[in-house]
């Protein structure tokens, strides 16, 4: 059997583990302590200076805290992007408010800003409020068109939480992915661009706000001296080991984008326009993506789509996946009002991401454009 290639492995730069002894070494294996405090100075370091981040133990917590911070409470609605992972959507649920999915832009895949600014019209119209927010993902890094959803976030003046879970490192416009909204998403899980093994980050817009993220992250402990509790709390603060492994992840972070940038040309070079299949491209100078992972869309030709591609490529025990299946497609949501079209479903239907990871050598690159061509 042929080694296995998968999707999006770890991949650690080398200074992580020296990060981890430091923290071993001061006994800080608590949640919280120096090395959290050092990996959000990094992250806010790298985004903008002005924003405040504060680590979670994962993008599903920062997408939790922040559309609570952005006010949102029982009964209320919130948009959100139909073509993405249900951890977008969840977070909405949990707070028991109730989500409204918009269809995507074909080219980048993400949020079109023209249906998002009808469901808001038409939300408003059926049920006499405007929804509570918007959350725009920047699928597979690709930005979304920030631009044009931040303007209509003004002109309804509906706070933004940027799900920038998969696109740290992406920009649009020159501006860091996860900057644009009220509140900005981030992820570290195992197979994202970088990884604390598992945890997030919440990107917030002043001092005030990240304390109180802090405080609610850490089950709402008033500051006296006995435990005193005034509102609901969440133990969703990153421990201090993940914070270690993430200030060495920082390190690499740029070499990271690179590399998986470059994944994404070779893929191009070699597959697009080859017998209908197109690689995802940036829509235009404006978007710069770090391209996590490089996605096809595959014109079915006879029995040749995008799943017998993927099993094809199983069966030389090459990893690649379907597109996530739109959130107005789940069962889970079916009572979920949607706006748009049929432009996620087809991309759905005609969508493969290819094994991207930044570990991955020429070699085994090359091994996956040539089992896609065998097709
Ligand atoms: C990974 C991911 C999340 C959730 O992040 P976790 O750290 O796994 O909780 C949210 N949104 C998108 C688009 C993701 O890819």
């Amino acid at each position: 059997m042929n080694e296995r290639i998968v999707l999006s492995l770890p991949h650690m730069g080398g200074t992580e583990q020296k990060y981890i002894d430091e923290a071993f070494e001061t006994n800080w294996i608590l949640p919280l302590g120096p090395h959290v405090n050092e990996f959000e100075r990094r992250l806010q370091q790298y985004l903008a200076p002005d924003k405040h981040v504060v680590a979670l133990s994962a993008g599903t917590a920062a997408i939790h805290l922040g559309l609570l911070m952005a006010g949102v409470e029982p009964g209320d609605e919130v948009i959100c992007q139909s073509l993405t992972f249900s951890a977008s959507a969840n977070p909405i649920v949990y707070l028991g408010a109730r989500p409204v999915f918009v269809d995507s832009e074909e080219q980048s895949m993400n949020m079109d800003p023209v249906l998002l600014e009808e469901a808001i019209v038409d939300r408003k119209r059926r049920t006499g409020l405007y929804p509570k927010a918007i959350i725009p993902v920047h699928l597979y890094g690709m930005p979304a068109n920030m631009e044009k959803i931040m303007e209509i976030s003004r002109r309804y003046n509906i706070p933004v939480v940027e799900d920038a879970a998969e696109a740290l490192g992406s920009k649009f416009k020159g501006q860091p992915c996860g900057t644009f909204g009220l509140y900005g998403i981030l992820s570290f899980n195992g197979n994202k661009i970088i990884t604390t093994s598992g945890g997030g980050a919440l990107i917030c817009p002043d001092r005030e706000s990240a304390e109180r993220v802090k405080f609610l992250s850490t089950q709402a402990r008033e500051d006296r001296p006995y435990y005193y509790h005034t509102t609901i709390g969440y133990n969703y603060r990153l421990s201090n080991v993940s914070g270690a492994i993430g200030c060495g992840q920082m390190e690499v972070l740029d070499k990271r984008v690179e590399r998986r940038r470059q994944i994404h040309r070779i893929y191009t070079e070699m597959l697009d326009g080859y017998k209908g299949i197109r690689v995802q491209q940036e829509p235009g100078d404006d978007y710069y993506s770090n391209f996590w992972l490089t996605t096809l869309q595959v014109e079915p030709q006879g029995n040749r789509t995008a799943d017998s591609i993927r099993l094809a490529l199983a069966a030389e025990n090459i990893e690649s996946r379907l597109l996530w299946r739109p959130m107005h497609m789940q069962p889970v949501f079916a009572e979920c009002p949607y706006y748009g079209g049929k432009t996620s479903e087809k991309l759905f239907e005609n969508g493969l991401c290819l094994a991207s990871g930044s570990i991955l050598t020429d070699e085994q690159i090359e091994r996956v454009w040539q089992a896609v061509k065998k097709v």
